[in-house]
């Protein structure tokens, strides 16, 4: 999933303050926690009393798409209710914005949003982790499912920088040691000569800018 979390709401008042009518658009995509139509809802009452106190009044309609980042699912969302507003309020991941941008390039588009990483979500502890960083390549059939690219705080590619103390990266005492969790993790599977074979260096220009599926 993206993981995201919504932008205080003076950032947000101040970005639409320009505009009286305003499209807030959820998604229903997979956005972490979940910002569709029910979220999308409760914004909209939050900005409209956050409104009311500076002496603003906004005119919103709300809507969901169901994947923001899909153009044809966004256009034909959104389309209806173009017409007669003067921005659009996103909920999506950063991908979101940008899909209306493209789509509806004469209307300004606000993220309501900040996206941080494509993550994890540990339910049991109500944790989101960072777990693939997209680098184009993916190595995880040789780390025990464990992304040294994005877990290791380092990124190292070939084992442990040997730092670690407890079981904790020596760069931020509240992360695992990523290397420790590749090693338990391959042990674990009887794949322990995995870790003997040094990762080449990564061609990080897998990664691209774009992608024919
Ligand atoms: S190796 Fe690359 S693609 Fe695979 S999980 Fe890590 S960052 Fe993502
Ligand atoms: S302690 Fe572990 S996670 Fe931290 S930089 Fe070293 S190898 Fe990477």
């Amino acid at each position: 999933m993206i993981v995201t979390t919504l932008k205080p709401l003076d950032e947000i008042l101040e970005s639409i303050s320009p505009y009286r009518k305003i499209l807030i658009a959820g998604c229903d995509g997979c956005t972490q926690p979940p910002r569709g139509l029910r979220e999308a809802k409760t914004l909209k009452q939050l900005l409209e009393l956050a409104g009311q106190l500076k002496g603003k009044k906004f005119d919103f309609k709300v809507t969901s798409v169901v994947k923001q980042c899909d153009s044809v699912l966004t256009t034909s969302a959104l389309k209806p209710y173009v017409e007669d507003v003067e921005a659009v309020l996103s909920l999506a991941c950063g991908a979101g914005p940008q899909t209306v941008a493209e789509f509806f390039p004469d209307l300004p588009v606000i993220p309501a949003q900040n996206s941080h990483f494509i993550g994890i979500d540990d339910r049991e502890g109500s944790i989101m982790y960072d777990s693939c960083t997209a680098c184009g390549d993916c190595i995880l059939a040789l780390t025990g499912g464990i992304c040294p690219v994005t877990r290791c705080s380092k990124g190292l590619l070939s084992g442990a920088c040997g730092g670690a103390s407890n079981g904790k990266c020596e760069l931020d005492s509240e992360r695992d040691c990523a290397w420790e969790l590749i090693y338990e993790r391959l042990k674990r599977l009887g794949k322990l000569d995995l870790i003997r074979e040094l990762a080449p260096p990564k061609d990080y220009s897998a990664k691209g800018w774009r992608v024919t599926p």
